[in-house]
């Protein structure tokens, strides 16, 4: 890491794995991370210091909170796990009905709060979220420790390939790559052209955009015979969808941009941002545990899972106290790994295949647990698949999979190819899914999160 950026990191980051670390080549990192000791020590801490804040000053929390006893003092994680309930997306949104436009997850007043950002409301009813300066600068923090894993340095220059929005996707990612001292320009409201030529004009040497958006970029690059040669783009951070952690969807995209290496990411408006790609197990996420405290359940007992087995990804917000969150149940499919030291020397929860999905995207079909990233690695497998969408059929108590699938022109061996996915389909999930060969061209293309999956009720 150069001096630069690791001071950033040591004026601004916690001890966390993914600060303070050295790193060695190609993006390995080596020496330097806290024990799950020291982790846990850090995590219990800030959790006692964020229940005595928010209680009782934070009305929401104080009426959740309110049969748990006047002080909340827990002896250990495990203890507040016991003692803390879960809070659901629900619970918040009906918080906001009774008490709009904010809600009562407040801990301070009004006008300590300096900025606001909205959910996308994919599920629910969208939530604006208020952070004060404290709170944002956490976010920010969180940044800046990830951007030291991608290996990003203050020579780099940033493309957001992006529209910004009221979520909070990428503003603190920009807030970091400008506390960093790096170039910056946002690229929202341009064609996928003009982008291609900001890149190319600008020395770009890092584009951040969700992952389907890196891939259509870089398909109308090679359609439109765009001269990549001259691309300096050696990052491609993406964010937003689960396929920054799929091999094929990675391998495909980086054969699009020669020379530049997918780093994923993912980050909810109302969590933070969460995790940073293993640097040496890339199709793994590790969670910021400095900043956030981890759990996986069984979203239908809210137990525990086993490392290895899928589950609802859990998150305590450790920094962020003026709009807290206690044990969120996020929606976000994932497999923990065993916690023991990973093979990048880190001792954070690694996340194997980063997010699978949402747990309401998890659908059963046939009898089979399918959820958006299993179809993703299979359909991506295919490099002549330019687009896909998925139709599941709802009418009946059966639900049908079905798959449309559009083929980059002129490929070879388009015959055989609406068969061989079929067969692709019976061998991974011994599912018999129905597929469907489009002309090129008639399915949408996405820059925000790609909305591939289409339900059919009446
Ligand atoms: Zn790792």
């Amino acid at each position: 890491m150069p001096a630069e950026t690791a001071s950033a990191i040591r004026e601004h980051g916690e001890a966390s794995c993914a600060a303070g670390q050295t790193p060695v080549s190609g993006g390995q990192l080596a020496g330097g991370f806290p024990t799950r000791e020291e982790i846990e020590r850090l995590q219990l801490r800030k959790v006692r210091s964020l229940l005595q804040t928010i209680l009782p000053a934070n009305p929401f929390y104080a009426r959740k909170l309110a049969a748990c006893g006047p002080t909340i003092a827990p002896a250990s994680l495990d203890a507040y796990t016991r003692l803390i309930p879960i809070t659901t997306r629900h619970e918040l949104v009906r918080d906001r009905l009774a008490n709009p436009p904010y809600g009562t997850d407040l801990t301070f007043p009004l006008e300590a709060y300096v900025r606001c950002h909205q959910t996308s409301g994919t599920t629910t009813m969208p939530m604006r979220w208020l952070d004060t300066s404290e709170s944002w600068n956490h976010l920010v923090d969180n940044w800046v420790q990830i951007l030291g894993v991608a290996t990003v340095t203050p020579r780099d220059r940033f493309f957001f390939a992006f529209s910004f929005g009221p979520f909070l996707g990428f503003w603190s990612a920009l807030d970091a790559v400008h506390r960093l001292g790096c170039f910056c320009f946002a690229g929202g409201s341009m064609s996928s052209m003009g982008r291609l030529q900001a890149i190319l004009d600008n020395g770009i040497t890092a584009v951040c955009c969700t992952p389907t958006y890196a891939q259509h970029l870089g398909e109308v690059a090679r359609d439109k015979k765009v001269d990549m040669t001259r691309s300096r783009v050696r990052l491609l951070i993406v964010a937003g969808e689960g396929g920054g952690s799929i091999p094929a969807t990675r391998a495909r995209i980086e054969r699009l941009w020669p020379g530049a290496a997918v780093f994923d990411h993912h980050g909810m408006t109302e969590v933070g941002p969460v995790t940073y790609q293993c640097p040496a197990r890339p199709g793994s996420l590790h969670v910021l545990e400095s900043a956030y405290l981890p759990e996986v359940i069984d979203p239908h007992t809210e137990q525990p899972v086993r490392a290895g087995e899928t589950g609802e990804l859990v998150l305590t917000t450790l920094d962020r106290i003026g709009s807290p969150l206690l044990r969120y149940r996020t929606g976000d499919l994932v497999k923990p790994r065993p916690r023991s030291v990973c093979v990048c020397g880190c001792h954070e929860l690694a996340l194997d295949g980063g997010i699978l999905g949402r747990s309401d995207d998890m659908v059963v079909v046939r009898g089979v647990n399918v959820y958006p990233s299993l179809v993703e690695a299979i359909v991506r497998g295919y490099p002549e698949v330019a687009e896909y969408r998925v139709q599941l059929d709802c009418r009946s108590a059966m639900i049908e999979l079905s798959l449309e699938v559009e083929p980059v022109a002129d490929s070879p061996g388009l015959d055989s190819l609406t068969r061989r996915l079929e067969q692709s389909f019976q061998a991974a999930l011994n599912l018999r899914a129905p597929v469907m060969l489009l002309p090129a061209g008639s399915l949408p293309r996405f820059e925000m999160k790609a909305q591939r999956w289409v339900r059919v009720t009446e």
